[in-house]
Protein backbone atom coordinates (compact mmCIF):
# COMPACT_ATOMS: atom_id res chain seq x y z
CA UNK A 1 0.00 0.00 0.00
CA UNK A 2 1.08 3.83 -1.19
CA UNK A 3 2.22 5.37 2.21
CA UNK A 4 0.23 8.94 2.48
CA UNK A 5 1.69 12.01 3.58
CA UNK A 6 -0.87 13.95 5.26
CA UNK A 7 -0.14 17.49 7.23
CA UNK A 8 -2.44 18.65 9.67
CA UNK A 9 -2.86 22.68 10.17
CA UNK A 10 -3.84 23.96 13.17
CA UNK A 11 -4.33 28.11 13.11
CA UNK A 12 -3.32 29.42 16.98
CA UNK A 13 -5.78 30.84 19.06
CA UNK A 14 -7.78 31.54 15.74
CA UNK A 15 -10.73 34.19 16.62
CA UNK A 16 -8.03 36.34 18.86
CA UNK A 17 -5.58 36.09 16.28
CA UNK A 18 -7.56 37.41 13.72
CA UNK A 19 -9.16 39.56 15.72
CA UNK A 20 -5.18 40.97 16.50
CA UNK A 21 -4.18 41.13 13.15
CA UNK A 22 -7.56 43.32 12.25
CA UNK A 23 -7.10 45.89 14.86
CA UNK A 24 -3.20 46.85 15.79
CA UNK A 25 -4.39 48.37 18.80
CA UNK A 26 -5.22 44.42 20.20
CA UNK A 27 -1.92 43.29 19.40
CA UNK A 28 0.16 42.03 21.79
CA UNK A 29 -2.22 41.80 24.50
CA UNK A 30 -4.44 39.78 26.71
CA UNK A 31 -7.71 39.79 24.94
CA UNK A 32 -10.67 37.58 24.61
CA UNK A 33 -13.27 36.56 22.28
CA UNK A 34 -16.83 36.22 23.13
CA UNK A 35 -20.22 34.62 21.11
CA UNK A 36 -22.08 38.10 20.75
CA UNK A 37 -23.26 40.74 23.03
CA UNK A 38 -24.58 39.59 26.16
CA UNK A 39 -22.56 36.53 25.98
CA UNK A 40 -20.60 35.89 28.78
CA UNK A 41 -18.67 32.28 28.10
CA UNK A 42 -15.00 33.08 26.31
CA UNK A 43 -14.61 31.27 23.21
CA UNK A 44 -11.04 31.95 22.67
CA UNK A 45 -8.32 34.06 23.87
CA UNK A 46 -4.70 35.39 22.89
CA UNK A 47 -1.99 33.92 24.11
CA UNK A 48 -1.11 36.81 26.22
CA UNK A 49 -4.23 36.20 27.83
CA UNK A 50 -3.83 32.38 28.13
CA UNK A 51 -0.37 33.36 29.95
CA UNK A 52 -1.91 35.19 32.55
CA UNK A 53 -4.59 32.17 33.54
CA UNK A 54 -7.75 32.57 31.31
CA UNK A 55 -8.71 29.56 29.39
CA UNK A 56 -11.60 28.73 27.13
CA UNK A 57 -15.29 28.27 28.27
CA UNK A 58 -14.20 30.42 31.45
CA UNK A 59 -16.84 33.54 31.82
CA UNK A 60 -15.66 36.91 31.13
CA UNK A 61 -15.49 37.68 35.42
CA UNK A 62 -13.60 34.70 35.90
CA UNK A 63 -11.41 35.55 33.04
CA UNK A 64 -10.97 38.93 34.63
CA UNK A 65 -10.44 37.65 37.84
CA UNK A 66 -6.84 36.00 36.51
CA UNK A 67 -6.28 39.02 34.03
CA UNK A 68 -7.58 42.35 35.78
CA UNK A 69 -6.62 44.30 31.84
CA UNK A 70 -8.80 41.42 29.81
CA UNK A 71 -9.80 42.96 27.02
CA UNK A 72 -13.41 41.54 25.44
CA UNK A 73 -14.10 41.30 22.17
CA UNK A 74 -17.20 40.21 20.52
CA UNK A 75 -16.86 37.64 18.07
CA UNK A 76 -17.55 37.75 14.87
CA UNK A 77 -18.13 34.63 12.54
CA UNK A 78 -18.72 36.15 9.35
CA UNK A 79 -14.96 37.39 9.63
CA UNK A 80 -13.32 34.29 10.92
CA UNK A 81 -15.37 32.08 8.29
CA UNK A 82 -13.78 34.51 5.29
CA UNK A 83 -10.20 33.91 6.47
CA UNK A 84 -11.10 30.45 6.84
CA UNK A 85 -11.97 29.99 3.33
CA UNK A 86 -8.66 32.18 2.20
CA UNK A 87 -6.49 29.87 4.50
CA UNK A 88 -7.71 27.19 2.34
CA UNK A 89 -7.48 28.69 -0.76
CA UNK A 90 -3.50 29.04 -0.22
CA UNK A 91 -3.51 25.32 0.79
CA UNK A 92 -5.06 24.12 -2.26
CA UNK A 93 -2.03 25.76 -3.58
CA UNK A 94 -0.05 22.90 -2.60
CA UNK A 95 -2.45 19.82 -3.30
CA UNK A 96 -6.06 19.34 -4.46
CA UNK A 97 -6.63 16.91 -1.78
CA UNK A 98 -7.56 19.53 1.18
CA UNK A 99 -10.34 18.43 3.86
CA UNK A 100 -11.25 21.26 6.48
CA UNK A 101 -12.50 19.81 9.83
CA UNK A 102 -13.29 23.03 11.47
CA UNK A 103 -13.07 26.60 10.88
CA UNK A 104 -9.34 26.53 11.82
CA UNK A 105 -7.92 23.19 11.27
CA UNK A 106 -7.55 21.55 8.01
CA UNK A 107 -6.26 18.46 6.65
CA UNK A 108 -3.81 18.20 3.56
CA UNK A 109 -3.02 15.22 1.64
CA UNK A 110 0.42 16.07 0.18
CA UNK A 111 1.25 12.54 -0.75
CA UNK A 112 1.69 13.64 -4.75
CA UNK A 113 3.12 17.01 -3.87
CA UNK A 114 6.00 15.80 -2.76
CA UNK A 115 7.62 14.86 -5.63
CA UNK A 116 7.76 19.20 -6.88
CA UNK A 117 8.09 20.47 -3.34
CA UNK A 118 10.68 18.37 -2.14
CA UNK A 119 9.24 16.46 1.02
CA UNK A 120 6.53 17.87 3.30
CA UNK A 121 8.58 20.01 6.16
CA UNK A 122 9.13 22.45 2.80
CA UNK A 123 5.48 22.36 2.15
CA UNK A 124 4.51 23.40 5.68
CA UNK A 125 7.14 25.97 6.27
CA UNK A 126 5.70 27.51 2.72
CA UNK A 127 2.38 27.26 4.08
CA UNK A 128 3.31 28.68 7.11
CA UNK A 129 5.42 31.67 5.88
CA UNK A 130 2.09 32.62 3.67
CA UNK A 131 -0.19 32.52 6.60
CA UNK A 132 1.67 34.57 8.47
CA UNK A 133 2.36 37.07 6.43
CA UNK A 134 -0.98 37.10 4.69
CA UNK A 135 -2.52 37.00 7.44
CA UNK A 136 -0.25 37.61 10.96
CA UNK A 137 -2.00 34.04 12.22
CA UNK A 138 0.42 31.39 13.24
CA UNK A 139 -0.19 27.63 12.64
CA UNK A 140 1.28 24.34 13.93
CA UNK A 141 1.45 21.82 11.68
CA UNK A 142 1.78 18.02 12.13
CA UNK A 143 2.62 15.75 9.41
CA UNK A 144 1.98 11.87 9.83
CA UNK A 145 0.87 8.99 7.36
CA UNK A 146 -2.59 9.57 8.52
CA UNK A 147 -5.09 11.87 9.33
CA UNK A 148 -5.33 10.68 13.15
CA UNK A 149 -1.29 10.62 13.91
CA UNK A 150 -1.48 14.33 12.14
CA UNK A 151 -3.84 15.85 13.99
CA UNK A 152 -2.19 14.72 17.49
CA UNK A 153 1.35 15.66 15.86
CA UNK A 154 0.17 19.21 15.35
CA UNK A 155 -1.03 19.39 19.09
CA UNK A 156 2.31 18.27 20.26
CA UNK A 157 3.99 21.72 20.09
CA UNK A 158 1.96 24.60 20.56
CA UNK A 159 1.89 27.16 19.09
CA UNK A 160 3.46 27.66 15.70
CA UNK A 161 5.25 24.69 15.03
CA UNK A 162 6.05 21.71 12.70
CA UNK A 163 6.43 18.41 14.06
CA UNK A 164 6.74 15.02 12.13
CA UNK A 165 4.89 12.26 13.74
CA UNK A 166 7.44 8.88 12.86
CA UNK A 167 10.29 10.81 14.39
CA UNK A 168 8.53 11.94 17.30
CA UNK A 169 11.26 15.53 16.55
CA UNK A 170 10.66 18.48 16.68
CA UNK A 171 11.52 20.43 13.95
CA UNK A 172 12.40 24.47 14.04
CA UNK A 173 11.45 27.16 12.60
CA UNK A 174 14.63 27.84 10.50
CA UNK A 175 13.95 29.02 7.09
CA UNK A 176 10.23 30.46 7.66
CA UNK A 177 11.79 34.21 8.35
CA UNK A 178 13.84 33.31 4.63
CA UNK A 179 10.62 32.56 3.12
CA UNK A 180 8.49 35.10 4.44
CA UNK A 181 10.61 37.98 3.02
CA UNK A 182 11.38 36.02 -0.08
CA UNK A 183 7.25 35.81 -0.88
CA UNK A 184 6.91 39.64 0.11
CA UNK A 185 8.36 40.24 -2.94
CA UNK A 186 6.03 37.90 -5.09
MG1 LIG B 1 -6.76 26.10 16.53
Amino acid sequence: METRTILHIDANAFFASVEQAANPELRGKPIAVVGGHGRTVITTSSYEARAKGVKTGMAIWEGKRHCPELIIVVGDNKKYQHTSTKMNEIFRDYTPEVEAFSIDESWLDVTHSLSIFGNAENIAYLIKARIKYQFDITVSIGIAPNKLLAKLASDMHKPDEVNRDSSRERCTYTGAHANSRALRRR
